[in-house]
């Protein structure tokens, strides 16, 4: 019998990412004061939000058409590429004791630094998979997220900073000069930012809402510095923001930046929370933006860097639709349609926002791609 078919995409995944817990809390308020019990945990980034991704793939049957896996732990080496040590013994100490926050709302129980560990091995597994030529594209289910980590303060539900980690990991073993990030998490990769701010090796690109969190934050005017000045860009869109919006952000700003980059690697730090009904921002997207988004990354990539392109998963939190996020960016991926109808796009698409909104939101993105020199 001959061999199957080689799988294009592969899809990093394990069970005991789905056991992070950071207790009881109502949202990302942990309970206590005025804060009422929940049911459940309660906390928004619950297991569930991700745990449905995969089974709604397993449902369709798109999961037997990608090569599903696990990846051993990061190592000290691959986490002391970005944190330091005394960060790390931190965590570890309180994770041993029994839990705890050492940051901005990022809680862990007994045992979370062995979970983020893997959490970020799997971000570094597909990355390095894809650069040893074994798939074309990748899509880690990572959890805790880590696009708000910083090398020494956990933040933002993010413990160890996984997109970071996976650049680093495959810079070194693959010498990749030019590693490009794309974060369409609704919230800002501040994270992510702060790690390469200094260096042109890794450009970094976050699409968010406008002063969502970090809260306040906007940042269009932090654009690297040093070596780094002119290799990083922020994208602050308006609250309400749906997929005119986004696509043209990608057509006017990501997409060209890319292109004047020329990446060997593209990440993308993939929160699915700008969702028309996540529980933690205000955007109006759905399945078939996500699809759009992964679609024209993957054309870069294909121009660029032999369709090289991982997407590690970040926030995204309305459970009953997280789902078809996910899987339509994963259909994409590995150009397979299964046929799953999205309900919800019957409500969330004439929903989007108006033509007059648009047309500002248009107007002030013509505004950055000139102050881009994207024009
Ligand atoms: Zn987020």
């Amino acid at each position: 019998m001959s061999d199957p078919a080689p799988k294009r995409t592969a899809f990093f995944y394990d069970e005991r990412c789905l056991w992070h817990s950071g207790g009881m809390h109502a949202l990302m308020m942990p309970v206590g004061g005025w804060v009422q019990p929940p049911s459940g945990s309660g906390h928004a980034e619950s297991p569930d939000s991700k745990r449905r991704i995969k089974s709604l793939m397993d449902a369709s049957g798109l999961s037997e058409r990608l090569a599903v896996r696990s990846a051993p732990a990061a190592t000290d080496d691959d986490l002391l590429r970005v944190h330091t040590r005394e960060y790390l013994q931190r965590f570890k100490a309180a994770s041993d004791a029994g839990g705890g926050d050492l940051g901005e709302l990022a809680p862990f129980g007994k045992g979370g630094y062995e979970i983020a560990r893997l959490s970020a091995g799997l971000a570094i597994g597909a990355a390095d998979t894809v650069m040893r030529g074994l798939y074309r594209n990748a899509y880690a289910l990572s959890r805790p997220p880590g696009h708000h980590c910083l090398p020494d303060h956990p933040m933002g539900f993010c413990l160890l900073a996984n997109v970071a980690l996976a650049a680093e990991a495959v810079r070194a073993a693959h010498h990749l000069a030019r590693i490009a990030i794309v974060d369409w998490d609704v919230h800002h990769g501040n994270g992510t930012q702060a790690i390469f701010y200094e260096r042109a090796d890794v450009l970094t690109l976050s699409v968010h809402q406008d002063r969502c969190f970090p809260f306040g934050y906007s940042g269009e005017e932090e654009r690297g510095r040093g070596a780094g000045q002119g290799y990083n860009y922020n994208i602050p869109l308006l609250a309400g923001a749906g997929q005119d919006s986004y696509l043209y952000a990608f057509e006017r700003i990501v997409v060209p930046a890319l292109d004047r980059y020329r990446p060997e690697l593209i990440l993308v730090a993939s929160g699915l929370d700008a969702n028309a009904v996540d529980p933690l921002a205000r955007m109006q997207l759905h399945s078939e933006t996500f699809g759009a988004m992964t679609r024209m990354l993957m054309e870069v990539a294909d121009r660029h860097c032999q369709g090289r392109l991982v997407a590690i998963h970040e926030g995204g939190y309305a459970e009953a639709y997280v789902p078809f996020c996910g899987h339509a960016i994963v259909e994409q991926l590995a150009d397979e349609h299964m046929g799953v109808e999205d309900p919800f796009l019957a409500i969330f698409k004439p929903q989007q926002p108006g033509e007059r909104f648009n047309a500002f939101q248009r107007q002030l993105l013509d505004e950055l791609a000139v102050a881009f020199g994207l024009d």
